[in-house]
Formats: C-alpha cells, sequence, structure tokens
C-alpha cells in the first residue's frame, strides 16, 4: 500500500485534482482509496456522481463503537475507488484538526488497514496547520506529500505554510513529491509558481490548465477522468498517475521541505524587497527582524526565534484556571461549573482539599448543599471536535433545576483551545431563564496566564455581584485577599476578627474565604477594607477595588509579630476612635509576651542563628530573637521574586547577604557554626550539633507569630540532637 496526501489553500481545487487523480489510478488498474479531510466533505463527491455521503464523525457522534461498521461510512465510486468523508464541526465551533484525529483513530479500529488498497489518497484542506491536519504527514500515513497550489499569493503562501507543516514534523525524512499547479489563466501564473518551485527546490510536476472541460464534469457530477477520458486534461492526470505509481516503485524521488521565511515570499512572489516599515512593527513588539537582504532564499537551516519574554519566561505556578476557581469556589452558596475535560476539575479539586479545605467539590449532579461545589461539563472527544456547547448548556440545565442561584463558569485550556464561546453561551442560557445569576470567567486553562492572574480574574468576576448602591456602615469591616490556601486561614481570621472585636468593629465581608454570595453583594457596606496580604495579587486587588468601587483600604495588611500588631491595632483604633480600647488590649498582650519571653529566655540567650528566607518580611523573627538575647550572626534572603522587596526596621543590625542559595548556606553552616539554622526549606545536611528549624511561608498573624516560634525553639534545643529512633535500634549516640 502506498499512501499519498494532498494538501492545498482552500477551493484552489485540490478535491477536483485528487478526484480526478484517484479516478486516473484506478483506470491503471490500481485499487483505491480516497479520504477526504476537510470539514467540507465535499472531496470524493465527483467520484459518487455528485453524491453527498454521511461522514466519519457524524456517524461516530449517531452510534455506538460496537454497532460501528467500515461498510456505513465507505462508499464505492467511479471506477471502483473506495471513498471516505470525515467530516467536521460547523464552522466557527470545535476543532476541526481533532475530527482529522478522531477519524483516523476511528477507521483504524474498523479496519480500514487491513484492506490491501494499492494507493490510499488523503485530500486534506491546507489552509489550517494545526497538529490535527498533520496527521497524514505521519509517516504512518502519508509516503509522499503533493502540494497543489495555483499561482495567487495567498495560494502559495498556504504552500509555504504546508511546507512548514511538513518540516516541523520530521525535516530528516524525504516526503515531498512535488508541486501540482492548478492554474487559475492569471498573468504570470506560470512563472510565479515556478520561481517558488524553484526556491523551495520542488519541481512542478504537472500544470493543469483552467479547462471548461473540468466545469463540464463538475456539473455532471463526474470526474472528467470518467466522461472525457480522451481530452488533453485527461492526459495530464494520466501521466500524474503515472508519476505517482513510479514514487511508489522508489523510480521517481522525493525531496525535502525547504520553506522560505516570510520576507522571503514577499521578495519572491510580490516581487519587493520587505514590507515598508515591517521593521518598526517587529521593533515594537521587540522581535529580532530579519530582512529580505539579509536572508539566505535557498537555506534550510533557517533558526526559529525567541523573544525575550520566551527565553526568560518564568514556569507558569499553577494554571489561571485554577486560580480563578480558587476564587469562586470560596462563594458558599455558588456552584462553579468546570467548562473543560473532567480531569481538570479533579486536578483543581485535589488542589483544593489538599491544602486544608476539605469537602470542597463532588463530580456529576450537583448537590446543592452548604458546600460550594464543582461540577465538571466533562468535556470529551466530541466536544473537542463539534464544540462543548451543549454539554455546557446541559450542565447549567442540571444546575438550575438543581437549584442553584449563583454560578460561575470558569473555561478551561481545551475549552479555549477550540474557542468555546462560554460568554455568548451563558446569555443564551440567561434569555431562557432570566433573573438568574450565571457569570463566565473565561481564563481559557492556562492560555490567558497563571494561577495568580487566574485568582484576581476570579475575584474581578466574583465583584460583579455587588450592588453598588449599598451604603456603609459604622465600624463594619471587609477583609481582602485571605491565603485560602494556607493551614492557618482560619486561625488567622478569627484573631483578626477578635482584635477587630475588641474595639467595637464587626467584620462585613471576607473577600473571598467561605463568603456567602449576600455577604458578596453587600460589600459596600464596609465602612473600611482590610487587605490580608501586601503581595502582588493583593495589590492588584486594592488598585482594582479603588478604582471600580471606590473602596477606602486601611493601610496596613494583616500584622506578624509583636511590634507590627501594636502599631497595626493603634492606627486602626486612630481611625475608629477606640483608642483606649486599643491601648488595653495591647497592655494585656504585653504583659503575656513579655512573661513568655523571660520564660524561656534563659534557653534560648546567646545562641547564634542563620536566618535564610524566601520571604521579604523576617522583622517579626527578629523582634523575638532580640528579644530573647540570641545573636543573629547571618540574614540571607534567597534568590525569589518577593525578596526583592525586603524591608527591615533593624537596618544596621544585620549581616545581610542576597541571592542566598544552597550553596552559601552550606558554607556560612560550616564557616560560622550557628546553633540554630532557620529557613523556608531545610537544607538536607545535618551538621552535628547545629539545630534546624522551618520558617513558615504564611505566618500566623499576631502579637504571639514570634513567640510561637521561640517555644518549638526552646522544645527543640530540650531535645537529643540525635533521638534514638534514627539509629535504626536505638544506639546510643554517647557510647
Ligand atoms: S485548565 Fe489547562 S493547565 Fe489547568 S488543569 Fe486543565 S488542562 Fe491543565
Amino acid at each position: 500500500m502506498f499512501q499519498i496526501a494532498l494538501y492545498g489553500k482552500g477551493g484552489i481545487g485540490k478535491s477536483t485534482v485528487s478526484a480526478n487523480l484517484s479516478a486516473a489510478l484506478a483506470m491503471n488498474g490500481k485499487s483505491v482509496l480516497q479520504i477526504g479531510c476537510d470539514p467540507k466533505h465535499d472531496s470524493t463527491r465527483l467520484l459518487l456522481g455528485g453524491a453527498s455521503v454521511p461522514t466519519v464523525l457524524d456517524y461516530t457522534r449517531n452510534s455506538l463503537p460496537g454497532e460501528r461498521s467500515l461498510e456505513h461510512i465507505m462508499f464505492e465510486g467511479y471506477c471502483g475507488v473506495a471513498c471516505i468523508e470525515a467530516g467536521g464541526p460547523e464552522p466557527g465551533v470545535g476543532c476541526a484538526g481533532r475530527g482529522i484525529l478522531t477519524t483516523f483513530e476511528v477507521l483504524e479500529k474498523l479496519g480500514i488497514k487491513e484492506i490491501p488498497f494499492d494507493i490510499v489518497l488523503y485530500d486534506v484542506l491546507g489552509d489550517v496547520v494545526c497538529g490535527g491536519f498533520a496527521v497524514p504527514l505521519r509517516k504512518d500515513y502519508a509516503d509522499a506529500v503533493f502540494i497543489v497550489t495555483s499561482g495567487e499569493y495567498m495560494a502559495l503562501y498556504a504552500a509555504n505554510n504546508i511546507l512548514r507543516g511538513v518540516r516541523n514534523f520530521n525535516d530528516r525524512v524525504l516526503r515531498v513529491a512535488g508541486i501540482i499547479h492548478n492554474g487559475r489563466g492569471l498573468l504570470h501564473e506560470d512563472m510565479r509558481v515556478k520561481a517558488f518551485a524553484g526556491a523551495v527546490g520542488l519541481p512542478v510536476v504537472v500544470s493543469i490548465p483552467r479547462s471548461k472541460d473540468f466545469e463540464d464534469a463538475e456539473r455532471n457530477g463526474s470526474t472528467l477522468m470518467e466522461i472525457n477520458p480522451d481530452s488533453d486534461c485527461a492526459e495530464i492526470f494520466s501521466g500524474l498517475a503515472g508519476y505517482v505509481e513510479r514514487i511508489a516503485d522508489g523510480s521517481a524521488k522525493l525531496y525535502p521541505a525547504c520553506p522560505l521565511e516570510d520576507h522571503e515570499m514577499e521578495s519572491m512572489i510580490l516581487g519587493r524587497e520587505t514590507s515598508p516599515g515591517a521593521d518598526r512593527y517587529y521593533r515594537k513588539a521587540g522581535i529580532p527582524y530579519e530582512s529580505s537582504s539579509s536572508a539566505s532564499v535557498s537555506s534550510c537551516k533557517r533558526n526559529l526565534f525567541l523573544t525575550k519574554s520566551m527565553q526568560h519566561k518564568q514556569p507558569l505556578k499553577g494554571c489561571s484556571f485554577a486560580g480563578a476557581v480558587t476564587a469562586t469556589s470560596q462563594v458558599t452558596d455558588a456552584l462553579t461549573i468546570v467548562h473543560g475535560p473532567r480531569s481538570c476539575s479533579h486536578i483543581v479539586s485535589h488542589f483544593l482539599t489538599s491544602t486544608s479545605l476539605s469537602s470542597r467539590s463532588r463530580y456529576g449532579t450537583p448537590l446543592p448543599d452548604k458546600q460550594p461545589v464543582l461540577l465538571s461539563t466533562d468535556m470529551g472527544e466530541k466536544a473537542f471536535i463539534f464544540g462543548g456547547k451543549a454539554e455546557l448548556m446541559s450542565s447549567l440545565e442540571n444546575a438550575l433545576m438543581s437549584g442553584w442561584k449563583n454560578i460561575f463558569v470558569v473555561s478551561t485550556c481545551p475549552a479555549g483551545l477550540i474557542g468555546d464561546d462560554i460568554g455568548r453561551i451563558v446569555n443564551e442560557m440567561k434569555q431562557k431563564y432570566p433573573g438568574t445569576r450565571i457569570i463566565p470567567v473565561p481564563v481559557d486553562g492556562n492560555i490567558t496566564g497563571d494561577f495568580s492572574q487566574g485568582l484576581v480574574e476570579g475575584y474581578r468576576k466574583v465583584l460583579e455581584m455587588v450592588d453598588t448602591s449599598v451604603r456603609p456602615e459604622d465600624g463594619s469591616v471587609n477583609i481582602v485577599g485571605e491565603k485560602v490556601l494556607s493551614s492557618n486561614v482560619g486561625a488567622n481570621y478569627e484573631l483578626i476578627s477578635d482584635l477587630l472585636g475588641k474595639m467595637g468593629l464587626k467584620v462585613n465581608c471576607r473577600l473571598l474565604s467561605s463568603t456567602s454570595a449576600d455577604d458578596v453583594v453587600h460589600f459596600k457596606r464596609g465602612q473600611l477594607t482590610l487587605l490580608a496580604h501586601g503581595e502582588d495579587s493583593g495589590k492588584v486587588l486594592q488598585e482594582y477595588l479603588e478604582n471600580e468601587f471606590g473602596t477606602e483600604f486601611f493601610g496596613l495588611p494583616f500584622p506578624v509579630g509583636f511590634r507590627e500588631t501594636a502599631e497595626w491595632v493603634e492606627l486602626l483604633a486612630e481611625r475608629f476612635s477606640a483608642e483606649d480600647a486599643a491601648a488595653e488590649l495591647i497592655g494585656m498582650q504585653r504583659k503575656i509576651y513579655n512573661h513568655e519571653i523571660s520564660r524561656i529566655r534563659p534557653l534560648l540567650k546567646g545562641k547564634r542563628v542563620i536566618i535564610c528566607s524566601f520571604s521579604p518580611n523576617v522583622d517579626w523573627l527578629l523582634e523575638t530573637a532580640f528579644d530573647l538575647g540570641m545573636h543573629v550572626i547571618k540574614v540571607g534572603l534567597a534568590v525569589s521574586p518577593e525578596t526583592v522587596d525586603f524591608r527591615t526596621r533593624y537596618v544596621g543590625m544585620l549581616s545581610l547577604e542576597y541571592d542566598y542559595g544552597a550553596d552559601n548556606r552550606e558554607r556560612d553552616i560550616v564557616d560560622m557554626a550557628p546553633d540554630l539554622v532557620l529557613s523556608n526549606y531545610m537544607t538536607p545536611t545535618q551538621a552535628e550539633g547545629i539545630y534546624q528549624d522551618s520558617i513558615p511561608m504564611a505566618p500566623d498573624v499576631g502579637f504571639m507569630s514570634g513567640l510561637v516560634m521561640a517555644q518549638r525553639w526552646s522544645r527543640l534545643f530540650r531535645l537529643p540532637f540525635i533521638e534514638g529512633w534514627k539509629n535504626d535500634g536505638g544506639i546510643c549516640y554517647d557510647n
């Protein structure tokens, strides 16, 4: 079996060429199968007397796997040519490339490879050069690739793109058979096609003139080979069939794919050196511009270039889908519909539940209980090809029927890749069910960014629920940007609300942490808003809320450590005229703190400490260490985007080192012989007599943050450095 693929721009006449070539091969006594790989599914029409046949994808959609048979989708055409049409989705929805992949898988399962055809011809749309349309380029599908083109610029441009596809697939295998010039009767057309063929190093195998014979045959629903076998054009196809046979028996050669760069195409086809002003646009985008004068037209070794951002790209820390769901799933009486495959829901629910939020999501039928849940639209193969509108609509109906009043729809990568417009689908649904609150969150997985970007987008969408007519209430505060994935989020909230309560304040809305839709709606009741964390996503949220809702923010994030908390309380008390309550609160806490410090000070006084941090804030640790009379002999700031914001009130009192990596730490452990090493990540090296403890990435807030750590250190120093259980059998270390 020899397999050939005919690629070409849509509308260039490749189906006519394919059908006539199949007919010519069949007339030469070959058994031929033609597979049309164009969603238009008209490749084999001329072989079938003008009839349109059921496509593989329509058949797959409407049949069960166990009932399928090749005879339902393979039809006998002129001269015994076997005809199959892949089909595809409606224009503008789904992914036709994925459809081609499915077609090939289905045909293989149905045993197409067991039929001993002499020639299999794939007729493939060449405008789209995604992975699906490249399937026929795989070695086990196409032994030779023909490119059908006219002399028009766009047809040649598509031809060049096809060569790129061939080269990208495997540039070491000779696979290109040549160019089939299907003439349009244009001025200098022959010259242009020949110039292009010469530039890419390919032969023009045949030149088919524009002829009325083709129109007559088409009107008859037949190939020209059938109704006019003695015509000049039929002779050309007979010659082309002979060429295919020579390639199949190895007597005609195949060529490598050497596509041109875009600017080379322009100078070759349009006859001008460079696009006027193109360098200007490239410079603006930060991409190096190579003019045609500096490029070698015949070189096959052209380098791909990377933009600066691609070269220095930071790895994504989770996808924006996960970030968005982290926000929307915090609305306790809202359902988050995940528009995507089940695996995306699984990954994100695992991610949420494994970080202390248990029982956050379930699959299948949405359960309208008090817990927020995720519902996957469960996109599968069919949705990838034809679009996931039906799946999303039915999930929405299901959710609305189950009584959900607030629904978010978050899109994943597959939904984004096939271009599902969740905004439009949601609007349709809202028209059908007026008065429902359905909010689309089109983050498209990681296509639109990383976790933080998705998180902010999720917040932004949740904020669409806010009633802007609500007026602030006295003594009411909002909390924004809690780290809901931290295990201490609940404890931190309890502590902050306790402090607020002691000053006569109450929390209006936690945006977003186990928040009801009603609380979000009444967000503007908060007189003042407290930012939990001052990191990047917190700052973006603050800016958004200030601009969009005129929200008044308190100047300081949640405080960590005694001094920071005392300042925080004093400032807040000033804002709400609660100075007396604040003074009493701070006084009481100071007593507890001082008492506990004096109790453990004798154990820790004089101990030498190295602090290695990924966080810009270590003052809460330093104040405790200094209060205990410890010697902080080094503060190393690890290489991290956050440490650029390092700040300290202990300027001049510290031996500071930036870009502090594992090697620096190992060096200092040996050279400085500290008693204690504190770091966000423990070193695997155990040096005798040097204790290590971790610093939480998200420390507890409040007066006692540092003290709680100090209590741990004091216990640590009372433990034997090598515990018995570590010696596998209890060998006494001192012996
Ligand atoms: S949305 Fe994309 S990156 Fe995120 S889990 Fe799904 S496939 Fe993976």
